[in-house]
């Protein structure tokens, strides 16, 4: 069986460890397909977040209770580019990522596209699923914010990470989208898939980028395979993160319905079959799409996969 997800950082990534556990119980392989809208040049390097957060955490490297970047990390190279007065100052960049990063930039500007990059950085963590950037291509999210009395769009780290989305906010927009063609082995897995799970990571600024790419939503929404969302949103709240400020800017409920709706049905210009929400969001219905219910709490490796087995289940 063939497995594809569509995923962000975090929520990602540990929906990914539940996604994984379950795969080698039925002997079934992972692709996931992740978000790069975060992605960000600073200081001269290439930074992938997602990427970053799914490959430590499935390699065993991630920080547990930070929850992105390395574990055991020290913050040398921040502390001496805050002497410089390098800008920007609000970005946590820890000396152990570091060497993710110069890895990477260096073989970008060698010629080598992410996809490719991103499975020799798996070498050495080897996450047990294959993993895909989006796309190979510039997609960046950018923000349409009021900021010091003027409107300007800003990227969506300096949106997430200085502000803390604390700002009118008015769109998101995914520059590059458009031009932007899905990284090789994208499409192909999603077409030749049993099953594409959404994960319960964030819709607006995590899942959304990853079905902007050309051509990924319609795989996704055309394909054969049945498609499953888990939902992020627990009792009307996100369980971590700024979800439900993404949500508001969009006028999109802050609940288990509300995201769900946002996805909408594959019989209906939607992508899912099947929506996997929490016992505590109550009777969620739904029109054309199966609705479950099983407890999304994603505590442990052997919890997420229960949560995967109700999601499976539901198609
Ligand atoms: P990011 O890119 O690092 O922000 O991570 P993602 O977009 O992949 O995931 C963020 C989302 O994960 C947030 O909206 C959270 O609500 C959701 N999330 C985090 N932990 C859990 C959990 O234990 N259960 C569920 N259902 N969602 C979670
Ligand atoms: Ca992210």
């Amino acid at each position: 069986m063939r497995i594809v997800v569509l995923a962000g950082g975090i929520g990602g990534a540990r929906f990914l460890a539940g996604v994984r556990a379950y795969a080698a119980g039925v002997g079934a392989e992972v692709t996931a397909v992740v978000n790069v809208g975060d992605d960000i040049r600073l200081h001269g390097l290439r930074i992938c977040p997602d990427l970053d957060s799914v490959m430590y955490h499935l390699g065993g490297g991630a920080d547990p209770e930070r929850g992105w970047g390395r574990a055991d990390e020290t913050w040398t190279v921040k502390s001496e580019l805050a002497a410089y007065g390098a800008e920007p100052t609000w970005f946590g960049l820890g000396d152990r990522d570091v060497a993710t990063h110069l890895v990477r930039t260096t073989m970008l500007d060698a010629g080598y596209p992410l996809s490719a990059v991103t499975e020799a950085l798996c070498e050495r963590w080897r996450p047990g699923v294959r993993l895909l950037p989006a796309t190979d291509d510039r997609l960046e999210t950018h923000v349409v914010v009021d900021v010091d009395g003027e409107r300007r769009a800003v990227h969506f780290q300096e949106w997430w990470i200085r502000y803390r989305g604390d700002l009118p906010t008015h769109r998101f927009v995914f520059v590059g989208a458009d031009a932007a063609k899905p990284a090789p082995g994208v499409l192909d897995s999603i077409e030749g898939a049993d099953v594409v799970l959404v994960a319960p990571s964030n819709p607006v600024v995590s899942i959304a980028p990853v079905l902007a790419v050309a051509g990924v939503r319609e795989a996704v929404a055309g394909g054969s395979a049945p498609v499953v969302g888990v939902s992020p949103i627990i009792g009307g709240r996100p369980v971590r993160g700024m979800a439900d400020k993404c949500l508001a800017t969009l006028e999109v409920p802050c609940t288990a319905a509300g995201v769900g709706g946002m996805y909408g049905s594959r019989g209906d210009g939607g992508i899912l079959d099947g929506w996997l929400v929490d016992p505590a969001d109550g009777d969620v219905a739904l029109p054309g799409v199966r609705v479950g219910a099983a407890p999304l709490w994603m505590t442990d490796e052997m919890a997420t996969a229960a949560m995967v087995r109700a999601a499976m289940e539901l198609v």
